[in-house]
């Protein structure tokens, strides 16, 4: 039977409740092939699960999940195949992450004006060593009995556009593909159907991405269809994964259900193996005038 590949995977690094060692053996047991570690501006999971995925045998591609903003609105840039070692790359993540501290003190700061006295330390125990975010606020809350449940955290106070949401001191998007493809990696729009509108994802293509996450647990069968019909007009990769967080939300059994097929891996190696060295390029080439169809159609 053909293999199977789940490329959207976090832990601990990032908000993801697993190990990297975790995260590959329930890959394993779930029967996939490939798997992708894509945690939130950082790569510390990757060289522990490629270790462990090669003595189990599960291939594990180097992954990072960026954010960026698009004309105020988050858009999630997946970065795979990339060189995870690469200094500049990580030279960038390092100051993502630290602009995520700046953030998460900022939240707190904002929840504790409201009244909620939830103590930063309490953050900071949740994130570990991983690159913080909103999940580790909603966890302490949840922990300490400051909200019942963890999306009500985010219904009340820290989801976008409510009164203790901060935004991401965040990059563009086509910076989030540059950035990848100074590494040598391939970028792809992360999860479409959760907050991008048509004409953003004109946009995306048009800042050089190399493909489109169409399978994902917020894309119903008509997102999917819809997606991978672009993606082939514009002969862009397609790739998904379940975006696994390994929460209390999503058991470990959820690792395995939202996945895509080995050849879509095998089309994006042949991609890394086709196109020019990118380092030190600007993403996209100049001097191409856009296509007809959906990129020229509407006024964007
Ligand atoms: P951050 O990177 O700090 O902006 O946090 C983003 C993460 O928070 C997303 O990847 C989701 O896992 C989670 N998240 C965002 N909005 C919600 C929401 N309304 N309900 C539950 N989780 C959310
Ligand atoms: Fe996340
Ligand atoms: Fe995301
Ligand atoms: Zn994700």
């Amino acid at each position: 039977m053909e293999g199977r590949a789940d490329l959207h995977i976090h832990t601990t690094h990032s908000d993801g409740a697993y190990s990297a060692r975790a995260i590959v053996g329930h890959a394993r047991r779930a029967g996939l092939t490939t798997i992708s570690i894509t945690d939130h501006d950082s790569t510390g999971a990757i060289d522990e699960a490629i270790a462990v995925g090669r003595a189990c045998g599960v291939a594990v591609i180097p992954g990072v999940e960026l954010s960026a903003s698009l004309d105020g609105q988050d858009v999630h840039i997946l970065g795979y195949f990339l060189d995870h070692t690469h200094d500049g790359v990580q030279a960038h993540l390092q100051v993502l992450r630290r602009e995520r501290l700046r953030r998460a003190e900022r939240i707190v700061g904002r929840l504790n004006d409201l009244n909620v006295p939830l103590p930063f330390e309490a953050v900071l125990d949740q994130a570990g060593h991983g690159s913080i975010g909103r999940p580790h606020i909603a966890h302490a809350m949840l922990e300490l009995g400051l909200t019942q449940t963890y999306h009500e955290a985010f219904l009340k106070y820290i989801g976008s556009g409510r009164p203790a949401y901060e935004r991401h001191a965040k990059m563009t998007p086509r910076e989030a593909v540059a950035l990848i493809a100074m590494a040598g990696g391939l970028s792809f729009i992360a999860h479409p159907g959760a907050s991008v509108t048509d004409d953003m994802l004109k946009t995306l293509i048009s800042d050089g991405v190399d493909g489109i996450e169409t399978v994902h647990p917020c894309h119903p069968p008509e997102r999917e269809a819809f997606y991978a019909g672009i993606a082939a007009e514009y002969f862009l990769l397609t790739s998904g994964g379940s975006d696994f967080h390994g929460t209390k939300k999503h058991g470990p059994v959820y690792l395995g259900t939202s996945t895509i097929p080995e050849p879509w891996v095998a089309a994006m190696r042949r991609r890394l193996f086709d196109r020019p060295q990118v380092r030190g390029l600007d993403f996209p080439p100049t001097g191409i005038p856009p296509a007809a169809g959906f990129l020229g159609s509407g006024t964007a």
